[in-house]
């Protein structure tokens, strides 16, 4: 039942107390006339407080109750019942009841007035953020109502009664086991529900709404869920925008380090092309011969294929880095990427005169993720371990490449023997557009980060100046099998 209809139902029933109060007073006045009793005035005036205490402001329902006191006084002045002691102390003792009700009444009233305020501007915060209320029970009976600003963002008219199918009628079909294991959660009376999920409106808009609930009360076994509904469609938004914005400048970083990396990758593929050529002519010498060797012949057809295995790998890879795609989670052979990115770099390596230290240690490992992000990491990472390796020349360039698996995640080690990072300026590392480099962007990094955290990851760095910079990054791990 909505907030509107419980209002609706409160003013009928104070309209019934309003008459069946002026009822009883006007009852009350024709015996106090008839049989002389003292007391029904009272109750009459006492009446009549509580009605205006419950229509009227503070000030007029102050002076309909001074009015009501002064009344009593006058009539019992008018009538001289000082005269006689029993009216007296009758008097008192009804001017004291009087007083009383005012008081309290006045309490109420304060305190109601109050609470109408509260209500008045918990609705209005429940209107500003989009928040609405919710309750629903789920024994034998399922009861649900919400308020004003939950139909809202159901978008159902104001005056219907709220029910379980209406929910499930406006969920997201891909959701709907979702909201199953809210009904589901609140039968087996689990103590907090939390859950978002996405609704589906008529005209095909997608809203995406979080919803917290408690256990109220626990009566009789009945146990009611109170919670709060949250139109969270807007920040899901712009979170979106912000992942889409990051990717495309995570493809514009891809693309400006690919053209760094031109003079490797045209060695990585120039390198199996040339060996297809070689192989190509000594098979061709071969069969050529008065008497073909086909057994060599073949072998040279395999160093054929191998090589072109090879430059097609190099080249798909480079693709995929520098393809523009949307960001794809699937399940991924964690070795392999870091083997994959390591095939690009092999010439970037050599260059520098960097001996790379490769273990790959995380056989059978898998993560869900995006391929070609990942290995924009792990590039990014040795490309910054290289350039800090460049001025070394009093100790071997080494770069330490080691990946394993530690408890339930998978975790990469690129280490270097560079000039290392200075204390004070580590925690500024991830930060977007930090450099040191004079020709340095500074978004490498703070890519990195935001590429590993949607990966549900975290990435880290420790450093001694002199001795070399260690980075370490470790994301989820999926599955470990041993059998591929
Ligand atoms: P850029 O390489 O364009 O400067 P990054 O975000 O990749 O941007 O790196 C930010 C800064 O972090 C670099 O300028 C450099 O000072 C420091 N840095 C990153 N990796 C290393 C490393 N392996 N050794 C020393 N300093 C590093």
């Amino acid at each position: 039942m909505s907030i509107t209809q419980r209002c609706k139902q409160l003013l009928l029933s104070d309209a019934l107390a309003f008459l069946a109060a002026i009822a009883a007073g006007s009852m009350i006045f024709i015996t106090n006339s008839y049989l002389d009793l003292d007391i029904a005035p009272t109750l009459f005036y006492i009446t009549l407080v509580f009605m205006s205490a419950n229509i009227f402001s503070v000030p007029v329902f102050l002076t309909v109750a001074l009015s009501c006191i002064a009344m009593l006084s006058a009539s019992f002045v008018v009538e001289e019942g000082y005269r006689d002691h029993r009216l007296i102390a009758g008097f008192v003792r009804c001017l004291i009841a009087l007083t009383t009700i005012t008081l309290l009444a006045l309490r109420s009233k304060r305190a109601t007035d109050r609470l109408r305020r509260k209500e008045a501007l918990f609705l209005g915060a429940q209107k500003l953020s989009h928040t609405g209320s919710i309750g629903f029970t789920f024994d034998d009976k399922e009861t649900v109502w919400w308020s004003d600003e939950t139909t809202r963002i159901f978008e159902y008219p104001m005056d219907v009664t709220p029910t379980t199918t209406m929910i499930r009628a406006r969920t997201h079909p891909e959701d709907l086991s979702i909201v199953e294991s809210v009904f589901e959660q609140a039968a087996r009376k689990e103590n907090l529900i939390e859950v978002e999920h996405r609704l589906l409106m008529p005209d095909g808009r997608i809203k995406h709404v979080q919803m917290i609930a408690n256990p109220l009360s626990n009566q009789g076994g009945r146990l009611e869920y109170v919670g709060a509904l949250m139109d969270v469609t807007a920040s899901r938004q712009s979170e979106e925008a912000l992942f889409h914005s990051q990717a495309k400048l995570a493809h514009v970083t891809r693309v400006t380090s690919m053209g760094e990396l031109a003079a490797s990758i045209a060695h990585e593929i120039n390198q199996p092309l040339a060996a297809v050529i070689t192989s190509g002519e000594s098979c061709k010498r071969w069969i050529n011969r008065p008497e073909p060797n086909l057994e060599e012949a073949r072998r040279s057809l395999d160093r054929i294929i191998q090589n072109s295995t090879r430059a097609s790998k190099v080249i798909a890879c480079i693709r995929a880095l520098s393809r523009q795609s949307d960001v794809q989670r699937k399940a991924e052979v964690f070795d392999e990427i870091v083997s994959d990115s390591l095939t690009l770099m092999q010439h970037d390596t050599a260059n520098h005169q960097v001996r790379p230290n490769v273990h790959l240690g995380a056989a059978g490992a898998y993560v869900k993720g995006d391929r070609v992000q990942l290995q924009q990491v792990i590039i990014n990472l040795i490309i910054n371990a290289c350039q800090a390796m460049t001025n070394v020349h009093d100790r071997a360039r080494t770069l330490r490449i080691h990946t394993s698996v530690q408890d339930h995640e998978v975790v990469l080690e690129v280490a270097d023997t560079g000039t290392g990072i200075a204390e004070d300026i580590l925690p500024s590392l991830f930060d977007p557009f930090f450099t040191t480099k004079h020709n340095g962007l500074g978004m490498g990094l703070s890519i990195c980060r935001s590429i590993i955290e949607f990966h549900g990851g975290r990435i880290w760095v420790s450093s001694t100046v002199g001795v070399g910079t260690q980075f370490l990054f470790a994301i989820p791990l999926t599955a470990l099998r041993h059998d591929q």
